[in-house]
């Protein structure tokens, strides 16, 4: 099929990318004019990995990027908006950038022949797509949506980090819409055979990712809450406590041929510093914000995003704790991108963390493989370090933030160091007698 992506940040990229692997004719579209360019030269603008060979595979044949809207879309029988939704101060989102997307989206319709589906690929609040995106459409093409075009949402559950593996093998399909942009949307990932569809109304899918994302929030601030009630009381390790847990046949079922499978949900019971990234937060405000809009406020969200935003603040309590006041004190923060395999830093824990060491008078160096420093700009006095060994050798405590594969090397760097500086593990990821002087969120 020919398509249109609009938007080419992580998800609109990687969509892009992967419906050319999968045999599709893709344009690109963005307001960025350098991000254009940088595609059309196979530079992807993000990291992800197996992304840059797969844009540069198919680039100039199945795949180009471009920044004319109107002309894409009027040679493309689908379109998808991948455009970003941020949040405003009260948690709900800005869908100013999906409004004008459509409204550009609409104007480029009013001119063709035929049926073209118009796609929300976009995390937007149940009820957008028909409340924002179809009014917008049918003002600028002076069409009707359901006769002469189609709405649908199709939300992305891809994972920054494993962003393109996700795609190419999605563990289910949601798609919402009217029976022809179903159709579309069928013909459109009939390459994924075997993959669950989930074919349903517009505001029912929008529904599904929001509910899927708030449930790995939930199972993140309980498993912290727990965490923090066991620091409180004291002699209970929060680690010892979740591996108990997890060994619940729900989480870990046994087999007929003896041996037991755990469900990867196990990962989100695990204490450590908070959730980040571009979503969860994002959705959880979004949903919670939407429920107080329509009367019925979500009492449970609420909280878990209220654990979530106190918890990198239990790091600088466990370094009190340990180390005493701590102006003056060197504080090397291991990790700025949200989670390992990325290099988003889009709500890390991170720089709350960094904050409030700033405001404690610590002296501050900060670590990470992949982020720059320029992630670092304008935060005042914090020193980035481009080596894990240099980051560390003079710190009187390290604190690990991003559970980066590679402060896996700890134990040794920090085994060589005399004195040895203070782990504080916010991701319970070493052992805790694989260094001199150890403390972690949850023991
Ligand atoms: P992003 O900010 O990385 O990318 C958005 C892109 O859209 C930018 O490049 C911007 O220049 C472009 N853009 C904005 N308005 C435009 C317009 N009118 N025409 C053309 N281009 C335009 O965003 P993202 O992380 O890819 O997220 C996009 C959406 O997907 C959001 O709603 C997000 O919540 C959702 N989502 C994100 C992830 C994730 O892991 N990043 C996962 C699932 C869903």
């Amino acid at each position: 099929m020919r398509v249109a992506v609009v938007g080419t940040g992580y998800v609109g990229l990687v969509t892009a990318v992967g419906l050319a692997e999968l045999g599709h004719t893709v344009t690109c579209i963005d307001i960025d004019e350098r991000k254009v360019a940088a595609l059309n030269r196979g530079e992807p603008p993000i990291f992800e990995r197996g992304l840059e060979p797969l844009l540069q595979r198919h680039l100039g044949s199945r795949l180009r990027a471009t920044t004319d809207l109107a002309a894409a879309v009027a040679g493309s029988e689908l379109t998808f908006i991948c455009v970003g939704t941020p949040s405003r101060t009260d948690g709900s989102i800005d869908v100013s950038f999906v409004q004008a997307a459509a409204e550009q989206i609409g104007a480029a319709l009013a001119s063709t022949a035929g049926f073209h589906a118009v796609i929300v690929k976009s995390t937007v609040v149940p009820g957008t797509s028909d409340e924002v995106v179809r009014p917008a459409c049918e003002r600028t093409s002076g069409k009707r949506a359901g006769v002469d075009f189609g709405i649908g949402v199709n939300p992305e559950f891809l994972t920054e980090g494993q962003a393109v593996e996700d795609f190419m093998r999605p563990d289910r399909i949601v798609i919402g819409g009217d029976d022809r942009t179903l159709a579309a949307l069928r013909e459109l990932y009939a390459g994924f055979e075997g993959v669950p569809i989930v074919p349903t109304n517009a505001p029912t899918a929008e529904m599904i990712k929001y509910a899927s994302n708030a449930m790995l929030a939930t199972a993140i601030s309980f498993s912290n809450e727990i965490a923090n009630l066991g620091s409180a009381i004291g002699g209970i390790d929060a680690a010892e406590v979740m591996r108990g847990v997890h060994l619940s046949r729900y989480l870990t079922t046994p087999l007929s041929d003896g041996t037991t499978v755990t469900a990867p949900l196990s990962s989100f019971y695990e204490a450590g510093c908070g959730y980040g990234g571009s979503c969860l937060p994002k959705d959880v405000a979004a949903l919670a914000a939407r429920g107080r809009q329509v009367g019925t406020p979500l009492t449970l969200l609420e909280a878990v995003a209220g654990v979530n935003d106190r918890q990198p603040a239990r790091l600088v309590d466990l370094l009190r704790r340990e180390l005493g006041p701590l102006p003056g004190r060197r504080i090397t923060v291991l990790g700025l991108a949200f989670k390992p395999d990325t290099d988003d830093v889009r709500s890390s824990p991170s720089f709350p963390v960094l904050a409030l060491l700033r405001e404690s008078g610590a002296e501050v160096t900060v670590h990470d493989p992949v982020v720059g420093p320029e992630a670092v700009d304008g935060l005042g006095e914090v020193t980035y370090a481009a080596d894990l060994a240099d980051a560390v050798k003079r710190a009187d405590a390290v604190v690990i933030v991003t559970r980066w594969d590679d402060y896996r090397r700890l134990p040794e760097l920090i085994g060589q160091l005399d004195p040895p500086p203070l782990v504080v593990d916010g991701r319970r990821m070493l052992e805790r007698t694989s260094v001199p002087s150890y403390t972690g969120i949850g023991l």
